[in-house]
């Protein structure tokens, strides 16, 4: 008889702040799954609610983005638990928390103090190793497809298991294989995200052909193509379609992508294809200073540059150049948040900041790296869980994906997550 107890710090009814405290029922202390920052329409940071730090034993980070990381360091304030994590997650965690300080330094209860003391308990795992995280909890981790570097926990309390999805993808990207879920085996709770939870992502190679056609107009054209993209795994997906599939043109690597693509490559363990990412980061441009960005836009070319959703970065410098001629192309290959520079461009044609029409062809492609309904349908269908808990999901999209679930009777219960709450379990 196991019981346990699962209370929600974040990404209950909200997509991201991911964070999810697991304790034995009775015992204060416990193994906090995630710890994640989200961002209100202003762009401030809203970190997730905590756990007091002395009663976390561990952090089992799942994956390297910021809402999946961005209030973990806030633990080291007070405390100091044992952190969790993959080589590459390690190594890109960095990265993004000391970017996120750059940017939102103001506005952050912790400091760099705290995030290297972070960096410092962090222990790196790997798929398939079991470990004990807490008093009698045991945490093992399999890949989940979504990021090089990112895990589904399973945690074993008194004979039951308890799986955590952190993000997830089944299907196979040229960056990426499939999450493993086949080595999972069936477990008691799935604490599933369901980003796409109502809805389904066009194939793949649909995506891919598009781009590739848009490029060609375009340089046909003696245009230049802008793909702003996320600097973890988006970015190096769209170079690896590149390298597969020469433009013709020089193509420019700016911004984050560089260091990200770097880690991925020193790690190759944990990317589907490897030699095509070589190749790509060998062939292109890397842009490294200004000289280099302000020749990259001038003659028909690609660029590949962070940020993914144009707030800021190489990506936005570009635009402002090339936004204004009907010549070039910006292809949007990420999410854009309600709100972002990306979303309005796309929604009101409108350059950010100053207001002026873009004249430069945009288009948005879905490149998703979170499964869709079918593949999270197979994911409880593999896992069999006799109950399911819906978390980093929007309210509507939640219930939506709930009551398929319970149309097909998969499981004996539903339950879509709130912040702020705890439930019990027994099996
Ligand atoms: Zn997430
Ligand atoms: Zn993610």
């Amino acid at each position: 008889m196991s019981k346990y107890v699962v209370r929600v710090l974040g990404s209950g009814g909200e997509v991201g702040r991911a964070s999810i405290l697991v304790r034995r029922y009775g015992e204060k202390n416990g193994v906090l799954l995630d710890a994640g920052v989200n961002f209100d329409e202003e762009d401030r940071p809203v970190f997730a609610a905590t756990y007091p730090p002395k009663y976390v034993d561990s952090i089992l980070i799942s994956h390297a983005h910021l809402d999946h990381i961005g209030t973990a360091p806030l633990y080291f304030i007070s405390g100091s638990p044992k952190v969790y994590a993959t080589r590459p997650t390690k190594q890109m965690a960095k990265l993004m928390l000391e970017d996120f300080l750059k940017l939102n330094g103001y506005y952050s209860p912790y400091e760099h103090r705290e995030v290297k003391a972070f960096l410092e308990n962090t222990e790196t795992i790997r798929y398939g190793q079991k470990i004990l995280v807490s008093d009698g909890i045991e945490a093992e981790f399999y890949s989940a497809g979504h990021i090089p570097g990112s895990v589904l926990t399973v945690l074993n309390i008194d004979g039951a298991r308890i799986a955590f999805t952190g993000d997830i993808n089944t299907i196979e990207t040229k960056l990426m294989k499939p999450a493993h879920i086949d080595l999972v085996g069936r477990v008691d709770l799935l604490i599933t995200e369901a980003t796409y939870g109502a809805s389904h992502h066009p194939p793949r190679e649909n995506a891919e052909k598009r781009l590739l056609s848009i490029i060609e107009e375009t340089i046909d054209k003696k245009g230049t193509v802008l793909i702003p993209a996320f600097s973890i795994a988006r970015g190096q997906e769209m170079m690896m379609i590149l390298a597969e599939h020469d433009p013709g043109v020089p193509v420019y690597v700016d911004g984050m992508i560089r260091q990200m693509t770097e880690i991925f490559l020193e790690n190759s363990e944990y990317i589907n294809n490897p030699h095509l990412l070589r190749k790509a980061y060998e062939n292109f441009n890397i842009v490294r200073g200004w000289r280099d960005r302000n020749r990259a836009w001038k003659k028909p070319s690609v660029i590949i540059a962070s940020a993914g959703m144009l707030k800021g970065g190489p990506s936005l410098y570009y635009l402002k150049r090339i936004g204004r001629n009907p010549r070039n192309a910006v292809v949007m290959v990420s999410f854009q948040a309600p709100g972002s520079p990306g979303r309005r461009i796309l929604e009101e044609g409108l350059m950010p900041d100053t207001e002026e029409p873009v004249k430069a062809r945009v288009e948005w492609l879905d490149f998703s790296s979170h499964g869709d309904q079918r593949s999270l349908l197979e994911i409880v269908e593999k896992l069999k869980p006799s109950k399911l808990m819906i978390v980093h999901s929007e309210p509507d999209v939640a219930s939506t994906f709930a009551e398929v679930v319970r149309e097909k009777e998969l499981v004996e219960e539903v339950i879509i997550a709130e912040n702020d709450k705890e439930y019990t379990f027994e099996h």
